[in-house]
């Protein structure tokens, strides 16, 4: 079923049960809704025949930005490197994939944005393997390819295959792997920007768990100045001088315990998750976990910026991240409300899975959460409102075809927030659904 714009609002409005406003004569002219796509390099092919009929697909639909994925999951890439060409995927040897889609993209007056998956990496990686030393450690000083999968009640013997880097380590895989990576893409081709993916820790595997590498348990007391360096060697006491316990924080007493230097790797992580910064006061250390993890995915993001944009300060910064800032802080150490020095634009992944309830609520809590998102950046950086089509369609599980009704009600369910532009994921899934001409509608004259 194809549905035009006016049929889908009404649509839309029966659906969420809301009255439709009637347009205004005087309203100024709206920007220009940007609309672009996450695709990855399977949906492009290895020819430039397959190339140009995917371009001409972007070109139908009124795609403005492709996101292409040239860092994959298990860390191959899609150019010719020549700083690590044991990355390039065995089927980009004969075609370097960025090269041929910059040129054809930009014929076509569309963008291109070069996807990075930043700090997971396959357990059979290149740099896993290289430098296991650069993984995340818990406290059992295992990386997270000890983790169960989600599915672990149902599949009890099938562990998490993926390896999340530590951010944090430098000399480590931030600066002498990823970084490196950015800055070669840049000054190598004429892209429009870098997209940040996985820029964060990991939130589905034990996400109180990372990292307690050596050089984090060194590192996050020190990050607080939790201990002194200088001055007297004896640990100094909080004084109680306030009556209200935790107000005798300020003069900074000491805040490891006694012996912390003999403690091993479980007993540091244990105090830093658990402990007190004074005795007998609230179980606040984690406090400081928290801010560590969000510092040292906002000191990447700051540096990544600053390589790329001493390069060529017209290629944008552009991050996939999810879709409340406050609380991906806290459990991804991603607190992205913080990064409008260096992001340009910001694509937050406000897909069906990551809310609760029927396809109805979804619609109205995307409003929401898009209304929110232009919030908490302030409206002083773009937001593109990131669909996810396959996750709309939980209720027709298996099923062959797929009512692009959702699609239609999904888009207008954002457009309601008034985002700066759109972002479905993904090209493939659109074409595996039969989407493809849906879209085309939707976007038309938007
Ligand atoms: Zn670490």
């Amino acid at each position: 079923m194809k549905l035009t714009r006016r049929q889908a609002a009404g649509a839309l409005t029966a659906t969420l049960g809301i009255s439709q406003a009637k347009p205004q004569q005087t309203a100024p002219a709206k920007p220009r809704e940007v609309h672009a796509v996450w695709a990855n390099a399977g949906d492009a092919g290895t020819t430039v025949e397959s190339l140009r009929a995917f371009v001409a697909q972007l070109k139908r639909a009124h795609i403005h930005k492709v996101v292409m994925g040239v860092k994959e999951g298990d860390g191959s890439v899609v150019w010719h490197s020549r700083r690590f060409p044991q990355l390039i995927s065995a089927r980009y040897k004969d075609f370097d994939l960025v090269e041929n889609l910059v040129r054809e993209a930009h014929d076509q007056g569309i963008e291109v944005h070069a996807w990075l998956i930043d700090f997971y990496e396959s357990q059979n990686g290149v740099a896993y393997r290289m430098h296991p030393e650069w993984a995340q450690l818990n406290a059992d000083g295992k990386a997270t390819n000890s983790e169960k999968l989600l599915d672990a009640d149902k599949l009890p013997n099938r562990v998490y295959p993926n390896i999340w880097m530590c951010p944090a380590q430098r000399p480590g895989y931030t600066d002498q792997w990823l970084l490196p990576l950015i800055e070669e893409l840049v000054s190598t081709y004429s892209l429009d920007g870098i997209h940040h993916d996985y820029v964060r820790y990991g939130g589905d595997v034990a996400p109180d768990t990372y990292c307690f590498c050596d050089y984090c348990l060194k590192n996050i007391p020190r990050h607080a100045l939790l201990h002194w360096e200088t001055g007297l060697s004896e640990r100094q006491q909080v004084e109680i001088v306030r009556p209200r316990l935790e107000a005798n924080w300020e003069a900074t007493p000491d805040m490891l315990p006694a012996g912390w230097t003999s403690m091993n790797r479980r007993e540091k992580a244990d105090f830093i998750l658990n402990g007190r910064t004074i005795a007998g006061g609230p179980a606040d250390m984690r406090y400081f976990f928290y801010e560590y993890r969000v510092d040292q995915i906002s000191r990447f993001v700051r540096e990544a910026h600053e390589r790329v944009k001493r390069i060529n300060p017209k290629v944008q910064m552009t991050a996939a991240v999810f879709k409340n800032p406050i609380q991906s802080g806290r459990y991804l150490g991603q607190k992205w409300s913080d990064w409008n020095a260096w992001i340009d634009t910001y694509m937050p992944m406000s897909y069906r899975s990551h809310f609760l309830g029927d396809f109805g609520t979804y619609c109205s809590h995307l409003t929401e959460i898009t209304s929110r998102q232009m919030e908490w950046t302030r409206r002083e950086r773009p937001v593109y409102a990131g669909i996810y089509t396959t996750d709309l369609f939980k209720e027709e599980a298996g099923a062959k075809t797929y009512p692009a009704t959702k699609l239609v009600l999904a888009v207008e369910a954002a457009r309601a927030a008034k985002p700066d532009g759109i972002v479905i994921f993904s090209a493939g899934s659109l074409k595996n659904q039969g989407l493809w001409p849906h879209l085309e509608d939707i976007f038309q004259n938007a």
